[in-house]
């Protein structure tokens, strides 16, 4: 069976002011139903891969056969990219993970403090050259680690646990910030859902 397009999981003006309504519908009724729809019409050549979650097919780009691997690369990494981006926001953000959460006791043992974690973040994602996604991830040690990744490149290419996505392609922020990424990632912080973070974080750790 086809992949199919999750909805949002508000609406389209929820993230206001920091993130704008026309920006969010186009992003996802558009780009990411695009990513999706050339998933499903590049799986239709590789029928015994229709079935399977594409974030198992990232996990393992090498068993996909070659004549698929380069739209399940871009595609099905934009697809289950952007999934993700919409489950790490919300509405009603609390600014940071609860302090009695083991994700945070983790963030301070990683980067000294939430503050300097949100800079190091806040650097690789704005500083990323050109089109690509701002990662909180477990490597494969387990370990907390802020990196990006280009185009639409997962982190489980990498063996990595993604846990949290800032989204720093251009059709993310240009209609309300223009060439400003940096104003954009500053109001990003607004609505991270830390809750779901912390749920990511604590199946990733059980799992290990
Ligand atoms: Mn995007």
């Amino acid at each position: 069976m086809a992949h199919q397009l999750p909805p949002l999981p508000y609406g389209y003006d929820a993230l206001e002011p920091h993130i704008d309504a026309r920006t969010l519908e186009i992003h996802h009724d558009k780009h990411h139903a695009t990513y999706l729809a050339n998933l499903n019409k590049a799986l239709e050549a590789a029928p015994d891969l229709q079935d399977k979650p594409v974030e198992d097919l990232l996990k393992n780009l090498d068993a996909v056969p070659e004549g698929v691997r380069k739209a399940v690369r871009n595609q099905g990494g934009g697809f289950a990219n952007h999934t993700f981006y919409w489950e790490s926001m919300g509405p009603k953000s609390s600014g940071a993970p609860a302090a009695a959460s083991a994700l945070a006791a983790s963030i301070n043992k990683a980067f000294v403090s939430f503050a300097t974690f949100k800079e190091k973040f806040t650097a690789a994602t704005v500083g990323h050259f050109g089109s690509g996604w701002g990662w909180l991830s477990l490597d494969k040690g387990g370990q907390l680690i802020v990196h990006s990744t280009a185009k639409q490149d997962s982190p489980l290419s990498e063996g990595f646990t993604p846990l949290l996505v800032c989204d720093v392609w251009e059709h993310a922020y240009y209609l309300k910030y223009q060439n400003r990424r940096a104003d954009y990632v500053a109001a990003w912080w607004n609505v991270v859902n830390w809750d779901k973070v912390i749920e990511r974080y604590l199946a990733a750790t059980k799992r290990g």
